[in-house]
């Protein structure tokens, strides 16, 4: 049997190690931080009782069944429909509360109208969208193409600017194409058949996917290369750059400053209010009680989100993937490819952003491939999925 190690706590750790530990191979997980769970993690609150999602709002959605059983096999999934509210100005100047996705109530409201879905519909397509733009790739552009100025401006591009610091000129259509527009009253943020709360947070589920008798944590401790050459193999969720300290430059990131605050009652009575205007400074404020419905609190503990480049001291939240990253992601990729006894995993480890069931679902499959490779005697790969 061999002696693994995983590098991280988090969800890409966590299945990886607890799916080797069942086939009877021996799991270290080490994590620098004073918990597990990775940016998952949520806690108890302490003067408020709520569960806080402490690296920001996070909500389980997937189309993926293998995936949906598996996190439902160590934690109790409440139902929850992410609904997201947006405050900006109107086409008058009057700032209002609008509903997101961009969805027939928000177009109504938004416009002042009482359109059907037909007639909501062929308003957008064809006194609102720009259609001389015939393959759009830039955001404002696919933005422009399907919504049209007025919609683009409230509610995109000044949060857009925000969140990643560039004009949405300079980023991909695709960043967009992650939300739908709906000509129906529709206010599910996300369209997959999944979607739900683990009832005692992602920590208490992340938690028992590593108790099994045969993986060891360890907190409080960074890895080192020296420290993996005592394992058979080491999977690697940390970034990818930092693994080779750096040696070919820095992969850049968005990071996050969450401003905390408390209120008696109900501050927003959503879990998630963006804030469309480029005015107002943060991009949204999160209030963490309404992602447990089932839960009561007296107290209320909000966080405001900043977004901003992130520095070598900050906690790296979003890869930034322009030209520049790509060109530098594509020499690391050279180099981790020829490292030897490593696979790299995970969100930092591939630098990309992976949604939780993603996460779980290349881990499942990095697991799985990896256990072939044992069998037959084989070098594992360094990914097992492509990173670029
Ligand atoms: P991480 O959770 O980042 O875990 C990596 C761990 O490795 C960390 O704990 C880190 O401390 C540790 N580590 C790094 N380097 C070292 C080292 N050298 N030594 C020891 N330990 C190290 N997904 C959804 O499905 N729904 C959502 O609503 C959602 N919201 C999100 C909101 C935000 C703001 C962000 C940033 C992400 C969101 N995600 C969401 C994505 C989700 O956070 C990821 O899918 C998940 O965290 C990936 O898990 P991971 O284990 O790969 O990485
Ligand atoms: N976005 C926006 N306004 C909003 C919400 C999202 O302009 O009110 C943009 C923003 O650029 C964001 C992208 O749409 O990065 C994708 O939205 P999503 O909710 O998936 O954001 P993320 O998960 O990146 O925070």
């Amino acid at each position: 049997m061999g002696q693994f190690l995983m590098v991280g706590a988090g969800l890409s750790g966590a299945v990886i190690g607890r799916h080797l530990a069942e086939a009877g191979h021996e799991i270290t997980v080490v994590d620098t931080r004073p918990h597990i769970g990775g940016n998952c993690h949520t806690e108890r609150d302490e003067t408020t009782g709520v569960n806080v999602h402490v690296y920001g709002p996070h909500i389980f959605h997937t189309d993926d069944a293998e995936v949906w059983d598996y996190v439902n096999r160590f934690e109790t999934f409440q139902p929850y429909k992410n609904r997201v509210k947006t405050t900006s100005l109107d086409p008058k100047g009057d700032r209002g509360v609008f509903s997101l996705p961009i969805n027939l109530h928000t177009i109504n409201q938004f416009f002042g109208k009482t359109f059907r879905p037909e007639e909501a519909h062929a308003f957008i397509t064809k006194e609102q969208a720009d259609t001389s733009i015939e393959d759009p790739q830039t955001f404002e552009e696919q933005a422009m193409r399907f919504v049209g100025k007025d919609l683009y401006e409230a509610f995109f591009k000044g949060y857009t600017i925000k969140q990643w610091g560039m004009h949405p000129s300079e980023l991909p259509a695709s960043i967009l194409k992650r939300l739908p527009v709906r000509f129906n009253y529709d206010d599910n943020y996300f369209f997959h058949k999944f979607q739900g709360m683990p009832e005692n947070g992602y920590t208490a589920m992340i938690e028992k996917i590593l108790d099994h008798d045969n993986i060891t944590v360890k907190l409080g401790t960074t890895f080192t290369r020296e420290m993996g050459t005592a394992f058979d193999h080491v999977f690697y969720s940390g970034p990818l750059d930092g693994y080779f300290d750096f040696e070919l430059g820095r992969l850049g990131y968005r990071t996050l400053d969450f401003e905390r605050f408390e209120h008696e009652g109900d501050y927003q009575g959503c879990a998630v209010m963006n804030y469309g205007e480029e005015a107002v400074p943060y991009t949204r404020i999160t209030e963490h009680k309404h992602f447990s419905p089932w839960e009561t609190h007296e107290g209320s503990v909000c966080y405001r989100e900043f977004s901003r480049a992130a520095t070598p001291d900050d906690i790296p939240y979003y890869p930034i993937r322009q030209v520049k990253e790509k060109a530098l992601l594509e020499d690391y990729v050279a180099l981790a490819e020829r490292a030897e006894g490593v696979t790299f995993v995970g969100r930092l480890g591939t630098y990309r952003y992976l949604d939780m069931d993603v996460t779980i679902r290349e881990a499942l499959d990095t697991a799985r491939g990896f256990a072939k490779t044992l069998d037959a005697e084989e070098t594992a790969p360094a990914f097992f999925v492509a990173p670029v």
